[in-house]
């Protein structure tokens, strides 16, 4: 990828390692030919930049999608929990402001669209095939599943799936996504990929 775009999307809050960033970026690229890309969780842009810059390349788009409000383990009190990101006004959270900034920065505005609002529903409302799905919204157990069961009938033949936060070992971190990642391989997505918590399996 792009040095420039690199740069920005190590600046962009959030947690994602840069070798996760290089695979999601990898993984955006090979399935660019199959559809658009689409991520459930924006947050500050992160890693919108990978796949907005995948998309560029590709010559397609990144839909973002994201409440802006934080999942539950964003909240204050909670570890993952950021005082910056809060709206003084109303006293929520809202990274939409951050997450604008962090596309502009990118020069991604053509390629990057973002979707303001609850995943469910807009999967509920959504028809076209995707290339890639990167799942990375909140990570409660009837959360990630929703997100799941939502957008993947909407994966490409050959299309990608890609999920965040993946950790075997409940030490590291919460099992929600695993979970998720579980379900995938039962319903016949094939696992490619591992690059930390970092995801990749193929549609059928
Ligand atoms: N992919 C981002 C991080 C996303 S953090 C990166 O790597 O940079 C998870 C995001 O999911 C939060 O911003 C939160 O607001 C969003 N989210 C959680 N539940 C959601 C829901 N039901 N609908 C839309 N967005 C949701
Ligand atoms: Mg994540």
């Amino acid at each position: 990828m792009d040095d420039a775009l690199l740069a920005v999307a190590r600046e962009a809050k959030g947690f994602m390692p840069d070798d996760e960033g290089a695979a999601l970026h990898e993984a955006g690229r090979r399935a660019a030919p199959c559809g658009p890309l689409l991520e459930v969780g924006s947050y500050c842009g992160k890693s919108a930049v990978y796949l907005g810059a995948a998309a560029r390349a590709g010559g397609t788009v990144l839909f973002s999608i994201d409440h802006h409000h934080g999942s539950e383990e964003n909240q204050a009190g909670w570890e993952h929990h950021d005082p910056e990101v809060v709206d003084p006004e109303t006293g929520r959270m809202d990274t939409l402001p951050l997450f604008r900034r962090t596309i502009e920065r990118a020069g991604l505005e053509d390629v990057v669209v973002g979707v303001v609002g609850d995943s469910a529903t807009i999967a509920r409302h959504w028809r076209t095939p995707l290339g890639l799905l990167f799942i990375d919204g909140g990570h409660a157990l009837d959360i990630v599943l929703a997100d799941y069961e939502g957008w993947s009938p909407h994966v490409a033949p050959d299309g990608l799936l890609v999920f965040h936060d993946v950790f075997e070992d409940p030490a590291e971190g919460g099992q929600a996504p695993y979970q998720a990642w579980k379900r995938a391989v039962g319903d016949g997505f094939t696992p490619e990929s591992t690059t930390g918590s970092l995801r990749v399996l193929r549609g059928g």
